[in-house]
């Protein structure tokens, strides 16, 4: 994102969200989502959900603010290792950490920032010096802010290694994970950044990858924009393919192309946003055959994973036949 919402803004779009809840029925109990591999059924499982041995979870974090809170998922690998991915902005860290604590995680084994803005790493500050972390996986674009160098400057003070990454680079996690690196392109730097863009500029090369565990694949795209997302399916067609996407750009309007949508083709999308911006763009994902989840509604999302099939649960369980 990079840009704050001014008050105005913000205050039309909480009415829209305000309705949207109403016209959704928010608060509505109803049945999990998912009945397999697993069936935790109240909300408290998101939390205290105890991982059997060849499960792969993934949380999407519901964090509060007034401003835009940004992207937080935590990843436990089927051996348990953990990966975050984002870590929301640096106001909410203390939710972010709080929720890590409930899920006793004190270490990181991958921390990823798909890219500098501060609504991706801000949420790494309050960790440095509570949570280890072995390695800081991000792009070789830097960013002139305040926050950038402060978390820079905590990475090096807590000796966390940094590995960047770009498109074509293969990892094996343990536990049978494969990750494909798909952006940004091989030998991006910050000299790629067009001058002027703006937010669009770092957005467009944040970190895109697929991981898949099995026969289940995720992509998590990061905040990259429509431009990029066209670049993608040129490049890699039938590898967009996959079960379920984090939505990009926390469900803007500046992505999600209807092209995107259908090389994607997910059965679940993630909209990681506590303030909704776009309601087309949510429809778009349930016009595509995909349940659509989002984090200011739904709240913290918990997906389960055996490696052949998905179980997906919501903080605040709703009807979402209703949606579509
Ligand atoms: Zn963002």
């Amino acid at each position: 994102m990079g840009n704050r919402t001014n008050s105005s803004v913000r205050a039309i779009v909480n009415v829209f969200f305000l309705l949207l809840i109403a016209l959704l029925g928010w608060g509505c109990a109803s049945a999990p989502v998912a009945s397999s591999p697993a069936e935790p059924a109240v909300e408290s499982t998101i939390f205290e959900y105890k991982r059997a041995d060849d499960e792969l979870l993934m949380w999407f974090f519901f964090l509060e603010d007034d401003d835009r809170s940004g992207d937080a998922i935590l990843v436990m690998l089927p051996n348990g290792e953990t990966m975050l991915i984002d870590a929301g902005i640096e106001a909410a860290g203390s939710q972010l950490k709080h929720h890590l604590d409930r899920l006793g995680v004190t270490h990181l084994d991958y921390a990823v920032a798909t890219h500098a803005h501060n609504d991706h790493i801000g949420g790494f500050l309050p960790l440095f010096g509570s949570v280890t972390m072995d390695d800081y996986v991000t792009v070789n674009v830097p960013h002139s802010t305040d926050t950038y160098a402060r978390v820079m400057r905590g990475l090096g003070e807590s000796e966390i290694p940094i590995t960047y990454v770009e498109a074509g680079e293969r990892f094996s996690l343990p536990g049978g994970v494969e990750v494909l690196v798909l952006n940004p392109p091989a030998g991006t730097t910050g000299d790629d950044v067009p001058p002027g863009s703006d937010a669009a500029g770092l957005n467009n090369l944040s970190l895109v990858f697929r991981l898949d565990y099995g026969e289940v694949s995720f992509l998590f795209t990061a905040d990259i924009y429509r431009a990029r997302e066209s670049a993608l399916i040129d490049t890699y067609g039938d590898v967009l393919d996959v079960d379920v996407v984090k939505v990009p750009h926390h469900g803007e309007s500046t992505s999600s192309s209807s092209s995107f949508v259908d090389a994607m083709s997910p059965e679940y999308a993630v909209i990681t946003i506590n303030i909704l911006q776009s309601l087309p763009i949510y429809q778009r994902y349930g016009k595509s055959g995909a349940q659509a989840f989002i984090t200011g509604i739904d709240g913290t999302v918990l997906l389960i994973c055996d490696g052949s099939s998905i179980a997906v649960h919501a903080e605040h369980p709703r009807d979402s036949d209703s949606l579509f």
